[in-house]
């Protein structure tokens, strides 16, 4: 890493001088262990000396304990904070949840190293809900009754996103990496046609949820619940903090149908979206014999969907985002 136009003082040349930050390899031992950390210096242009900078001191130390704390497999500062805001629940009173003293990850929060033993209560605690409710409840009479019903009521919630099954998951966090504001009803929306387009693609399914015929359109109730907090606002999860990394696990072809959806059908509201649906025939086979308002919850096959879109495809070809376009601007002065 080279960075141009900075300037300081150069104690060998005797004036302000343009330097350059570069990357450079330091060995160092920390308790008898030979560690190699990557640091950022400052190189004079002008005499090729190493320069002290202000500031610079403070990055490389953050720099070398997160190196560090990889190494060993330690637990970082980020890490605890995420615990914290999944759980509702404070520094104290995490720290005596997980069985720690009160003022342990006050401490860690202020810069002092975990152990590893502790680093791994901590990262199984980000791991599993499960584990989490145990530790809560083996260390309840610690707490005080408010802390302890709140970060249950998390950990019950966040159980039920481990309901859904990780491709969805890795959908979901997919889409909320792409979109800014995704309310509960767009989200519907967006699942249902990646999973149409998909199956047209591929030929298979992207997930194994399958959706029902509710008043308004595809519905896939297990995300639903998830969510319903959310109504109709966008949806502020403190839980995603949990699903980061989860789109990882998507393969190409999966992160190119969901782009496809995004950059297409994203750019619309809930509403438009269901004008859409309502008008495919999945959605109105689903739906036979049901008036417009009575609830149903009639399953949209699969099977159904993939014929549907397989049509829609030899029609607009939707492995583009033109016919994609043609296909929604089409649907909409359909329902117009
Ligand atoms: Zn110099």
């Amino acid at each position: 890493m080279i960075e141009k136009g900075r300037r300081d003082f150069c104690i060998e040349c005797r004036k302000e001088v343009e330097y350059l930050l570069q990357k450079k390899d330091i060995v160092k031992s920390i308790r008898d262990k030979a560690y190699t950390f990557s640091i950022t210096v400052a190189i004079c242009a002008e005499c090729g000396g190493e320069m002290s900078i202000p500031g610079l001191i403070d990055k490389n130390v953050q720099e070398i304990d997160g190196q560090y704390r990889a190494a060993e497999g330690l637990v970082l500062h980020e890490d605890i904070e995420r615990l914290m805001k999944i759980y509702k629940i404070g520094k104290a009173p995490l720290s005596l949840a997980l069985g720690f003293g009160e003022v342990t990850i006050p401490r860690y929060l202020e810069g002092q190293v975990p152990s590893k033993e502790y680093s791994d209560i901590v990262k199984a605690a980000l791991a599993s809900p499960v584990y989490m409710k145990q530790k809560l409840m083996e260390n309840r009479e610690k707490l005080t009754d408010a802390a302890y019903k709140k970060a249950i009521a998390a950990a019950d919630s966040i159980e039920s996103l481990f309901s859904v099954s990780d491709k969805m998951l890795g959908v979901i966090a997919y889409v909320f990496e792409k979109l800014e504001e995704v309310t509960p009803l767009m989200l519907q929306k967006l699942l249902y046609f990646i999973q149409g387009i998909y199956l047209a693609l591929y030929g298979k399914p992207i997930f194994a949820e399958d959706c029902r015929a509710w008043i308004h359109g595809p519905v896939y109730p297990e995300v639903y619940d998830l969510f319903r907090d959310f109504k109709y606002n966008p949806i502020d999860d403190a839980r995603f903090a949990l699903l980061e990394g989860n789109e990882d696990a998507l393969t190409d072809d999966e992160k190119k149908v969901i782009d496809l959806v995004v950059n297409t059908f994203g750019m619309y509201g809930g509403k438009t979206m269901e004008k859409i649906t309502h008008n495919e025939d999945p959605w109105m086979e689903a739906r036979k014999g049901y008036g417009d308002s009575i609830p149903s919850g009639e399953f949209l096959p699969k099977g159904r969907i993939m014929k549907y879109y397989i049509a829609v495809n030899q029609k607009y070809g939707i492995d583009t985002e033109i016919g994609l376009r043609e296909y929604i601007h089409d649907m909409l002065s359909k329902a117009s």
